[in-house]
C-alpha cells in the first residue's frame, strides 16, 4: 500500500485525494492546507488527517474547530510520495522540502517542466516515469492534446498538429479571474507556449498552438487540425478514438451542442463534482480532407488530469504496467461514458 500525502488541497488536490482513496493499492495519509476554508472541512468529513502547510497558521485551524495531525514537514516525512497540488510556482519552491526528506513527489502542470525529471501522460509515456523521483503531470490542455495525439501517432503517424485552444477564463470558484465580457487572444504571441509543453511528452512532434480566453468557467474547447502521414477516413479515425477509454466520442443525436450540456450529462450521471475525466470529442466534428483531420474536443480542466496522477504513482513505484494501471484507475473512478 503506497502512502500518499497531498500538499495543496484545492481544485486539483481534493480530486486527487478522493481518486487515490478509491484505489486498492494506495491510501491518503494526510493533506496539507494553508487555511481552514470550506475545503478543509470537506477533507475532515472525508477522514483525511489535516496538516498545516504554513506552521504559523496552525492556530487558525484550531479556531475553526479543525484538529491538526501536524505540520506539512511531518506529512512529507511519513509519506511514500507527495502529490503537490499547490498553485503554479509554489511546487518548485516545495521541491527542496521533498528532497530534504528523500520523499518522491508529483508536481502539476502549472510548474515549469524542469521542476521534475520527467513530464507525464499515462497514455503517451507511462514507462518514462518508472523509478523517477520527481514527475510532473502535464497541464489539463497538454493532457487533452496528448491523449489524442498518441493513438493518431501510433496508427497513422503525425506530420503536424495545429490546435486553437479556447480556454475558460477561470474555474467556477475563481471569481477574480476573467475576462467577464471579452474575447482575448491569450497569449497574444503566436504560436503559444502550449505546443512546447506538448513536446515535453512528444519531443519530435511538429506542433503549433494558439490560445484564447473567453468568459466561461466550464471547460476548454480545442479546435484541432492534424496532418497525418497516411490518407484516412473520418470513420476510421472515429473508430480509433472510440477505442480509447479516456476519450468520449459524443454521439450525434444526444443534443450535446456545447460544454454546458456535457457538464449536465456528468451531473445527471451523478459523477463526483460533475467531473468529466475524458476528452469529449464531438463525433460529428470528425472531418477528413486527404491527410488532414479536423475535430473539436472539450476538456474539463478541473478533472482530466486526475486519473493521470493516480497512474503516475503506479508508474513511479513500478506497481503495474501501463495498461493494467490505466484500466484499474478507470474502473475505480468510473471513467468511461
Ligand atoms: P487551487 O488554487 O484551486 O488550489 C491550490 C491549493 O493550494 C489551495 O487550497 C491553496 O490554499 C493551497 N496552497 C497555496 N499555497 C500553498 C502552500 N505553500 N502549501 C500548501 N498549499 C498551498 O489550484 P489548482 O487549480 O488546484 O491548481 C494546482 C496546480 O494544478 C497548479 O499547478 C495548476 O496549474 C495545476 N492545474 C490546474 C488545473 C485547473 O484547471 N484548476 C488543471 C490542471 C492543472
Amino acid at each position: 500500500m503506497i502512502r500518499v500525502g497531498v500538499n495543496g488541497y484545492g481544485t486539483i488536490g481534493k480530486r486527487v485525494a478522493d481518486a487515490v482513496e478509491a484505489q486498492p493499492d494506495m491510501e491518503i495519509i494526510g493533506v496539507a492546507k494553508t487555511q481552514p476554508n470550506f475545503e478543509a472541512h470537506t477533507a475532515v468529513k472525508r477522514g483525511y488527517p489535516m496538516y498545516a502547510a504554513i506552521p504559523e497558521r496552525a492556530p487558525l485551524f484550531a479556531e475553526a474547530g479543525i484538529e491538526l495531525a501536524g505540520e506539512v514537514d511531518e506529512l512529507v516525512a511519513e509519506a511514500d510520495v507527495i502529490v503537490d497540488c499547490t498553485p503554479s510556482g509554489i511546487g518548485a519552491k516545495n521541491r527542496e522540502l521533498y528532497e530534504t526528506h528523500h520523499t518522491p513527489a508529483i508536481f502539476q502542470g502549472g510548474e515549469d517542466a524542469d521542476v521534475a525529471d520527467v513530464s507525464f501522460n499515462a497514455r503517451s509515456n507511462y514507462a518514462a516515469a518508472r523509478d523517477a523521483d520527481y514527475v510532473r503531470v502535464v497541464s489539463c490542455n497538454t493532457t487533452g492534446l496528448s491523449r489524442i495525439i498518441a493513438p493518431l501517432e501510433e496508427e497513422y503517424g503525425v506530420e503536424k498538429v495545429r490546435a486553437t485552444l479556447v480556454r475558460r477564463g477561470g474555474d467556477p470558484g475563481q471569481n477574480s479571474r476573467g475576462p467577464i465580457n471579452d474575447i482575448l487572444p491569450n497569449p497574444i504571441k503566436v504560436p503559444s507556449h502550449h505546443g512546447p509543453d506538448v513536446k515535453t511528452i512528444f519531443p519530435d512532434l511538429e506542433i503549433d498552438t494558439l490560445g484564447l480566453k473567453v468568459p466561461a468557467t466550464l471547460m476548454h474547447v480545442h479546435a484541432l487540425n492534424v496532418t497525418l502521414e497516411d490518407d484516412v477516413t473520418g470513420a476510421h479515425v472515429r473508430q480509433l478514438l472510440e477505442g480509447e477509454d479516456r476519450i468520449y466520442v459524443i454521439p450525434e443525436g444526444l443534443g450535446i451542442d456545447g460544454a454546458g450540456k456535457l457538464k449536465d450529462l456528468a451531473l445527471d450521471a451523478e459523477r463526483p463534482r460533475g467531473d468529466l475525466w475524458e476528452n469529449c470529442v464531438w463525433g460529428e466534428s470528425i472531418g477528413v480532407n486527404g491527410r488532414d483531420l479536423y475535430l473539436f474536443q472539450a476538456i474539463h480542466q478541473e478533472s482530466d488530469v486526475i486519473p493521470e496522477n493516480v497512474d503516475a504513482i503506479r508508474a513511479m513505484f513500478e506497481l503495474e504496467d501501463q495498461k493494467t494501471s490505466m484500466e484499474l484507475t478507470d474502473r475505480k473512478l468510473g471513467v468511461g461514458i
